[in-house]
């Protein structure tokens, strides 16, 4: 029953999100505990956290939740993770995190046991899939793979969804089940670092475009968003009709407050 940041220590914490106003109105802190811990593929660690918090929780899939993964002094260091899914009736998320390397968040996940605590915020996030819209482009890397999931499965059985998806290596795929209409093009890492834009920006000058108001979600690291929402301007899609986010930089450790630096 390890707390990811000592009691003590967050009640010292000059801590930014301390109140819960502005753009936190709509969410609330969430005291999780792990539920369970597991191997999902070799890059990616399933975790179960159940919250009392939880009870009339709702989101929209594609959405996250900020843990506190650990402390720099009185600085809090907080890691986003999105919601994979929900059981209500268990009041409990599952979060699919990747195993990269090294980082606060990583290392708090590799040592998370059952029963352990770590304190939460949600839900937060701004890109959901809109429901206008005549045709969905998802693209990302492994770390966008929750998010392109949970709003794949949310889209109805008459929408059209093209996913782009970029993983390590073959065992890092997963299925995905959706009741719309999906096509999935899965691209190997094959030993090319994570964050590479290459194989990324080359689909995106590929990739079918059909006429029509649809939308391209473009999720994962930071320059690798960019490189493909500049292929898709490019290609005359309007930037109303793209919804970029980077999710970490490579190189750079994200912000304390769990988003890539700005020149990250
Ligand atoms: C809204 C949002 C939702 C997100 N959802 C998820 C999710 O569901 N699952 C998930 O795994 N991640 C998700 N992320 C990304 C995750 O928060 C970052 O990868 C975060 O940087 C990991 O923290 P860390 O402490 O392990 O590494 P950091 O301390 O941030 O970084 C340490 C080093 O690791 C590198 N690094 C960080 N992340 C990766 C990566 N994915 N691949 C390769 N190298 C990396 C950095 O470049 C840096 O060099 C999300 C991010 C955002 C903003």
């Amino acid at each position: 029953m390890t707390d990811a940041v000592p009691r003590a220590v967050v009640a010292a914490l000059d801590d930014p999100f301390a109140q819960l106003t502005g753009p936190l109105a709509d969410t609330r802190k969430l005291r999780f505990e792990v539920a369970s811990t597991a191997t999902l593929t070799p890059h990616v660690q399933r975790l179960e956290l159940t919250a009392a918090e939880l009870a009339g929780f709702s989101y929209q899939p594609g959405q996250d939740v900020m843990v506190l993964v650990a402390a720099e002094g009185r600085k809090p260091v907080r890691r986003r993770y999105t919601i994979r899914s929900f059981d209500r009736m268990a009041r409990m998320i599952t979060i699919d995190v990747v195993l990269h390397g090294d980082g606060p968040g990583e290392r708090w996940v590799r040592s998370a046991r059952p029963g352990d605590r770590i304190e939460g915020i949600g839900p937060r996030g701004k890109i959901f899939t809109d429901p206008a819209a005549d045709w969905h482009l998802f693209m990302g890397d492994e770390s966008a793979l929750p998010a392109i999931q949970a709003m794949t499965e949310s889209l109805p059985g008459d929408a059209d969804a093209t996913l782009v998806l970029e993983v390590p290596e073959a065992a890092d795929e997963q299925e995905v089940l959706a009741a719309a209409r999906t096509r999935v093009s899965w691209l190997h890492r094959l030993g090319r670092p994570a964050g590479d834009a290459s194989a990324l920006a080359a689909e995106a000058t590929e990739v079918e475009l059909p006429p029509g108001n649809g939308r391209a979600y473009l999720l994962g690291e930071a320059r690798v968003v960019l490189a493909m929402r500049e292929v898709l301007a490019g290609r005359g899609l309007p930037a109303e009709q793209m919804s970029p986010k980077a999710y970490w930089g490579r190189g750079r450790a994200n912000a304390g407050h769990g988003e890539p630096t700005r020149d990250g």
